[in-house]
């Protein structure tokens, strides 16, 4: 057996799962969505920073700037992602290939009209701000979040750590745990 430096295995572990990977966009790595969704097009490739999270109309990958199943699938990573990051616990959807929030699911089509299909062919950003505040716009109940207790909704600014429950409680439950 010939031993590789860790460096050189890391290399080509990473050449083979890009080669093994059906899809044909790349990502582009520390550069996290909540800093703005970025897009690029080069003569042989393009991508992102939208990790494929959840697969369904394109199993091939994605695309913009146009009417497509690989800007479908942007649209809903993206959405999913965010969704995450807003710390969102709604329900889910199984798609395709993995399942992703109902909420994602519900409105990735007019998000995609909305933003996916306007970036121009050649790529683009797409800011963050804008796009917490498109959902918080489309789904004015997304901030409001379910005790991991009781199912009771909390407001978003409220809420408290539990030591035995994987997300927030409500007040109620919070005083027993006392
Ligand atoms: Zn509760």
């Amino acid at each position: 057996m010939i031993v590789m430096p860790k460096s050189f295995q890391d290399i080509l572990d990473r050449l083979k799962g890009e080669t093994m990977s059906d899809f044909h966009d790349l990502f582009i790595p520390n550069s996290p969505i909540t800093e703005d969704v970025i897009l690029r097009r080069y003569p042989d490739r393009v991508e992102t920073n939208v990790h494929h999270l959840v697969t369904h109309h394109s199993p091939t990958g994605y695309e913009w700037g146009y009417e497509g199943s690989g800007s479908a699938d942007l649209a809903l990573n993206i959405l999913e992602a965010i969704l995450r990051a807003m710390r969102h616990d709604g329900p889910l959807t199984e798609c395709y290939k993995g399942s992703c929030f109902r909420l994602a699911w519900q409105l990735h089509q007019d998000f995609k009209h909305e933003f996916i299909d306007k970036v121009p062919h050649e790529g683009g950003v797409i800011h963050y701000p804008a796009i917490v505040a498109w959902i918080t716009d489309h789904a004015p109940d997304v901030l409001h979040k379910h005790c991991a207790k009781c199912g009771n909704m909390i407001e978003p600014d409220e809420g408290h750590l539990s030591e035995y429950y994987n997300g927030p409680i409500c007040d109620g439950c919070y005083d027993l745990e006392k």
